[in-house]
């Protein structure tokens, strides 16, 4: 899933280096946290409806579960790459310790394209994934979640699998279930609205109104969604939102100056978050080039789709209004990319803070399951705000405290809780 020449992996180790350096991290920590703990490369044989049998290649990568079991989705793409559930595993580790729950880092992929692929086939790559992993994962060792087109569908075959092969119930082996089957109440909203709580805080910092704000949003997914549904209701105004087009193999931007409407777009768009152009442009929408989203006049950046997105060959079209980044994706932003925007002033609210809000929900999805006990939405909400608000807060201490930058205020709060939990167990 890389982008042009960048590894996504290479960009997650060069973000820990630096910090590390800038922490001054013992080399054995360093060493030890700047890689996978644990790896697995897998074949996924299907039997095809057509009748051939088809080989899938699947990961599962634990970076690290010195703060408790590893937790991180599982992806289905047809780039996917080992680098790149290297580099999201990394990051979960980051996410979970910076929002301060007890969890570490793991990321799972399977190299598919479910846009071609029935029901059937799959469920039978959710069932063969689990199938090969099922002794190296599970809810007190390594916990998986939806993510890039994947669902609670998905995640319900895999735990189906997972609990006929161990014989028993085990609900905490997985998050991101339906509602009624283990689900949270609020996990589908969780981590568009957990960014947009984020967003609500930095604005008031920076002293900005949010009702006299625009943005700009790359993706049309679960993450973006929510964020703009939040967002909007909060008075924030969206402008444009860019997607991927699967029939073009191209990305556009949709735009309407006076705003989009969500409930608009969300009639006219499939569960892969693709916009139906036609009805679009129907409905009054410009329809401009895939990276247009970049360059508009506007107060809000909200890269919501993948990772690599504003890089060194783009980084310049972002736009002199453009006061905050709000990384919904993960890795949205290159390293290079990353010091011309710090360059610029730009406030980031850094991807592993600005989306933890998934895995938050995650979280509360196995406390819930633990007590077998299931709070109201708003309960979920509102538990989701107040993490979420903490979080900033002390990410922003930080960096007002010690003059850093947002991202590496961030990763010194979260690299230090793994540091210290990797020292009290004695292992660097
Ligand atoms: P999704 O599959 O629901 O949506 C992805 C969106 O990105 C779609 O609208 C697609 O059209 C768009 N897209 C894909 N390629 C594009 C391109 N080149 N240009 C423009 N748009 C493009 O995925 P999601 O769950 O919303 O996740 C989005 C990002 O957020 C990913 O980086 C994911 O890892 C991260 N994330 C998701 C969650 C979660 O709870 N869903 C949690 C944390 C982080």
């Amino acid at each position: 899933m890389e982008s042009g020449s960048y590894n996504p992996f290479q960009v997650a180790q060069s973000q820990f280096d630096s910090v590390a350096e800038l922490m001054e991290l013992d080399s054995g920590v360093r060493e030890l946290l700047r890689q996978p703990s644990r790896e697995y490369h897998f074949t996924i044989p299907v039997h095809m409806d057509d009748g051939t049998v088809k080989v899938f290649k699947g990961f599962r990568v634990q970076h690290s579960d010195a703060r408790g079991p590893a937790k991180g989705g599982i992806r289905f793409h047809p780039m996917e790459t080992v680098d790149t559930v290297r580099a999201l595993a990394m990051w979960m580790t980051w996410k979970c310790s910076v929002v301060n729950i007890p969890l570490g880092g793991g990321k799972g992929g399977v190299v598919c394209d479910p846009h071609n692929l029935s029901m059937r086939e799959q469920e039978q790559i959710c069932r063969g994934w689990v199938r090969q992993i099922a002794r190296d994962v599970g809810p007190f060792s390594d916990v998986p979640a939806p993510d890039v087109m994947t669902n609670g569908q998905h995640m319900l075959w895999i735990l189906d699998e997972f609990e006929t092969i161990h014989g028993g119930r085990f609900p905490g082996f997985i998050t991101g279930k339906p509602v009624g089957m283990g689900g949270s109440l609020g996990r589908t909203e969780a981590t568009g609205y957990g960014a947009v709580f984020t967003l609500r805080e930095a604005l008031k910092e920076l002293e900005i109104p949010v009702g006299e704000t625009t943005a700009s949003v790359q993706g049309f997914g679960n993450v973006a969604q929510y964020a703009v549904e939040l967002y909007t209701k909060l008075g924030g105004k969206v402008v444009a939102i860019s997607c991927w087009d699967q029939a073009d193999k191209v990305s556009y931007t949709y735009r309407k100056k006076d705003g989009v409407s969500l409930e608009e777009l969300r009639g006219i768009s499939d569960k892969f978050g693709g916009i139906d152009k036609k009805r679009a442009h129907a409905l009054g929408y410009e329809m401009l080039p895939g990276e247009a989203w970049l360059d508009q006049d506007v107060d809000i950046l909200i890269p919501a789709a993948l990772e690599n997105q504003i890089n060194r060959g783009n980084v310049g079209k972002i736009s002199k209004a453009v006061r905050v980044i709000l990384e919904g994706a993960n890795g949205p932003t290159t390293p290079e990319a990353d010091e011309e925007i710090k360059r610029r002033g730009i406030f980031v609210i850094p991807d592993f803070l600005a989306n933890a809000g998934g895995v938050t929900c995650s979280y509360f999805e196995q406390v819930q399951c633990n007590m077998n006990y299931f709070w109201e939405k708003d309960e979920v909400i509102t538990k989701l705000d107040s993490k979420m608000t903490a979080a900033f807060a002390a990410v922003s201490e930080l960096a007002r405290r010690k003059k850093l930058y947002m991202r590496d205020a961030a990763y010194v709060i979260a690299i230090n809780r793994v540091a210290e939990a990797v020292k009290l167990r004695g292992w660097a």
